[in-house]
């Protein structure tokens, strides 16, 4: 009998430490995908929490304030896609755009731009506006600061080759600049923005999880942070667009949410001569990953 009591009690530990273990390399795993590329550069999630968590949502996305903006005309809201045009979603969600008679920003990665071609030249026919999220999705803390400004010449000068479209918004890839970054980004004529709602569609599949993320705490105008490889957010969207409408919001594209605020984007200067990636990169051809692996539902 105590032998038998013994046994279960050991079996018990055993398992009790299998599941603590399984639980620190689950987390582990998704701290480091899903976590860190949110967190500033050289920043743990702890010093992040120390930092106080109700200040660092405004810290990720503070790149453009609409905060002082004089809103009490309008509740405008700012729909942005990032990473794309891909050819399985990018479709479905211009056909639920045009619907509803949405209008929107894409945030395309120049290599992208140049694979599927039609499918950008689609979204600006549609009447959205194209704006540069680098050329290869490189995030700013892999690239030196010559590197991040070659990324985003490339993309401008995909947009530019394919869609005839001159963008004057930023948004790095990963959502983070440093303040360096952020000089680079504004000594090419761009201006950076961010989202200020981020429903975290790259990893929430559920529809309605993803419609109450989306505007909890909204009441006015503000630019909500999605993307164009999410299946979560094709299902959401039709949902997403009727709650808020319902809220009495309007629909805008960044260029015209910052001309309402009374911040109007200035226009892109003219370059001659765009000092660009190779051409390989230029042109990956059908081989290139889509998205790539490490990225798929990062920002
Ligand atoms: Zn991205």
């Amino acid at each position: 009998m105590k032998r038998k009591r013994r046994f279960l009690v050991a079996l018990f530990s055993l398992l009790t430490l299998t599941g603590a273990l399984i639980l620190a390399v689950s987390f582990r795993y998704f701290y480091k995908r899903e976590l860190l590329p949110w967190l500033p550069p050289n920043q743990s999630l702890w010093s992040w929490r120390l930092d106080g968590l109700e200040r660092a949502p405004q810290a990720l996305f503070d790149f453009l304030q609409y905060k002082d903006s004089d809103c009490s005309r309008k509740k405008l809201i700012a729909l942005t896609f990032d990473d794309g045009p891909y050819p399985l979603y990018t479709p479905l969600l211009l056909d639920i755009l045009k619907h509803y008679k949405v209008k929107a920003t894409f945030f395309v990665v120049g290599i992208h731009v140049r694979e599927f071609p039609a499918l950008s030249r689609q979204i600006v026919a549609d009447g959205h506006e194209i704006a540069n999220h680098t050329n290869r999705h490189r995030r700013e803390r892999d690239l030196s600061q010559a590197e991040l400004r070659g990324e985003i010449l490339g993309c401008e000068q995909a947009i530019l080759d394919v869609t005839g479209q001159r963008p004057r918004c930023f948004r790095p890839a990963g959502g983070f600049l440093t303040d360096e970054g952020i000089q680079t980004v504004q000594n090419l004529g761009y201006t950076s923005c961010n989202a200020t709602v981020n429903p975290g569609d790259w990893w929430q599949r559920d529809p309605d999880m993803l419609i109450r993320s989306s505007y909890r705490g909204r009441s006015r105008e503000g630019v909500t942070l999605m993307h164009s490889g999410a299946l979560g957010i094709v299902r959401a969207l039709p949902g997403y667009i009727n709650a808020l409408k319902a809220k009495g919001f309007e629909f805008v594209t960044l260029s015209e949410l910052a001309q309402e605020v009374g911040r109007p984007l200035p226009e892109l200067p003219k370059r001659t001569h765009i000092p660009g990636p190779s051409v390989e990169d230029q042109n990956p051809g059908l081989g290139s990953p889509i998205p790539e692996a490490d990225d798929e539902y990062a920002p």
